[in-house]
């Protein structure tokens, strides 16, 4: 390609909108422009890195033994009223209505439309295991689209899934895709740590996140310094939580407007009311009538509390000390101006007597009549780094550390949360029908371009992995002479020729404006042509940024491969 036909408008300035520097750059260096709020273009530059991830992420799912297909973007809403998912998912969903007045929605996710097509494909166990996969555009209806590709509302994302006639199989195949990713986001060139994660909304057992580790991440994770395990802090154990003890929900709470210990009692049973008070009081250190408080225990959970805590309105959040855990068995509850949101983690004895259900540690169990999605994502990110930093590791001796993470990668064990309402069956082995179970794993390809600019990037520009360059080399023409311009077409035609992605710079502008140009754009060599070294039958060859040295023009080629 040559530099003058080109459509990459560079910018000299950060634009004033982008916060973090992946989004600077990218649109610095001319790889993408926004459309509207979470929606891009991909400029000429741009698409070629998105390729060339996709290209990488396609490799290895097929060397794994995945499928390739394509699934529409636009969804029927009848399968997510079958999966029971239309309610459920929110308005991240974008519902509409066509001429016919037929409702559809853009896919966020594609678990209903994969399954109801094999559903309608599959017969037999001997067609099993089987995974699909699809590189596609996703649209989700953010409530707060951010950070360039970070945050997008239309995205580009690797989806898979894999259909199985037990358990066992699916297993096998889910530490095939774990050990894929792994695979993946090395070969990206790319600093990660695979982390346990909450199944979420989308349900299910077993769980994994992916994570680039960078400060401009959105996601707290926890790792321990001695063992190997980690986990997003929604999840992480620390290990400080009394053994005993269970979580319970207390989860129909239809209080819109509670701002008082009388208000809680109104909406909560006799019981449970007192029992919660008693101990949202005692954490933390005595009634308070009247007035907005939040008690918060230091637990499994605690990034989710504060934010719940501060979601709901509470205008503090005390922390109650080990001590006063262990005092009172635990308990985390909020009452705010908005809401009330509470748990109780309590021992068995006391669960048993109240008949509370287990288990409930999860996000949309905790408040009603609010949308969780939209006030938790209102809120700022508390420090819980020394809080929490420093907690014991529920596997070992050793201490917990905190740090940011960009979600890149998310599989999950489904089992048949899907499969069932969505009647995807087989028929076994003995003949009998029986229910497929499922997997699936996703990778946000778009997301990738800009956590890969996030950890490879330096005052000049983006510093692109070699296999992900836009371009490989770029050529630079220094001068103006016939004998340069004859030189420089040579080697640009050898270089292609060689199929090296080339960038010539054939612009007539001074060398300066063309280096600082190529360091931006993040091209990974240099070949430079000048009259000088032209007179002695060399080039300059050298790494962005690094030192340039002479090499015959007859061998140019053949070092830049
Ligand atoms: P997040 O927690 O960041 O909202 P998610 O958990 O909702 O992501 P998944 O449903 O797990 O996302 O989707 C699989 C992958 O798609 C994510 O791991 C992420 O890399 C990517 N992804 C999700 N939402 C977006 C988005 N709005 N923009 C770009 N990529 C996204
Ligand atoms: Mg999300
Ligand atoms: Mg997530
Ligand atoms: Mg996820």
């Amino acid at each position: 390609m040559r530099y003058s036909r080109l459509f990459v408008p560079t910018l000299r300035d950060d634009p004033a909108d982008a916060e973090v520097v992946s989004h600077k750059l990218l649109l610095r260096a001319g790889f993408i422009r926004r459309v509207t709020s979470g929606v891009y273009d991909y400029l000429p530059t741009g698409l070629r890195v998105l390729r060339k991830i996709e290209a990488v992420v396609r490799e290895e799912m097929d060397r794994a033994g995945a499928q390739e297909l394509l699934m529409p973007m636009v969804q029927p809403s009848e399968l997510w009223e079958k999966s029971g998912r239309m309610e459920k998912y929110g308005p991240e969903l974008l519902r509409f209505k066509d001429r016919h007045g037929h409702e559809s929605c853009l896919g966020p996710t594609h678990e209903e439309v994969i399954c109801d097509l094999v559903s309608r494909e599959l017969r037999s166990y001997k067609q099993l295991p089987m995974n699909l996969y699809q590189i596609q555009g996703k649209f989700r209806d953010e409530i707060r689209p951010r950070f360039g590709l970070m945050r997008g509302r239309e995205f580009v994302m690797k989806d898979a899934y894999s259909f199985h006639a037990d358990g066992a199989s699916l297993t096998a195949e889910y530490k095939n895709m774990f050990d894929t990713y792994c695979r993946i986001f090395t070969r990206l060139g790319l600093k990660f740590r695979p982390v346990e994660a909450d199944t979420g909304s989308i349900g299910g057992n077993n769980s994994h996140e992916f994570h680039v580790l960078a400060e401009s991440g959105e996601d707290l994770i926890a790792h321990c310094t001695a063992c190997e395990y980690a986990a997003n802090v929604e999840k992480a154990e620390s290990g400080r939580n009394l053994p005993q003890c269970v979580v319970a929900d207390i989860t129909e709470v239809k209080t819109p407007n509670v701002s008082s210990a009388e208000d809680v009692s109104a909406f909560l049973s006799v019981d449970i009311a007192l029992l919660v008070k008693t101990l949202i009081y005692r954490a933390v250190g005595g009634e308070r009538d009247g007035e907005v408080v939040a008690a918060c225990v230091r637990g499994d959970d605690q990034l989710q509390e504060i934010k719940l805590a501060h979601a709901i309105g509470a205008d503090s959040v005390e922390m109650a000390t080990d001590a006063e855990i262990e005092a009172i068995g635990g308990v985390t509850g909020f009452v705010g101006p908005k809401g009330l949101g509470c748990k109780v983690l309590m021992d068995q004895s006391l669960t048993g007597a109240l008949g509370l259900v287990a288990g409930a540690n999860r996000r949309d169990t905790h408040l009603t009549g609010m949308d969780v999605e939209r006030d938790l994502d209102a809120v700022e990110f508390c420090d819980l780094r020394e809080t929490r930093a420093g907690d014991k590791c529920k596997r070992c001796d050793g201490t917990m550390e905190l740090s940011r993470g960009i979600e890149v990668g998310h599989v999950f064990e489904l089992g048949t949360r899907y499969a069932e309402p969505m009647e995807v069956m087989f028929q076994d082995h003995n003949g009998k029908r029986a229910v497929a179970t499922m997997g699936c794993y996703g990778i946000g390809v778009s997301r990738l371009m800009a956590a890969i600019v996030e950890q490879c990037n330096d005052d000049a520009g983006i510093a692109w992995p070699a296999d992900l360059a836009p371009f490989q080399v770029s050529l630079v023409t220094m001068g103006k002479s016939d004998e340069v311009n004859e030189a420089s077409e040579m080697i640009y035609r050898q270089l292609q020729d060689s199929g090296i992605d080339v960038l010539w710079d054939d612009r007539n502008e001074r060398p300066g404006v063309k280096f600082k140009d190529a360091e931006l754009i993040g091209l990974p060599l240099q070949i430079v042509i000048g009259d000088r070294g032209l007179a002695d039958g060399v080039a300059e060859i050298g790494l962005r940024k690094g030192e340039r040295k002479s090499v015959p023009l007859a061998d140019t080629v053949s070092e830049a491969a």
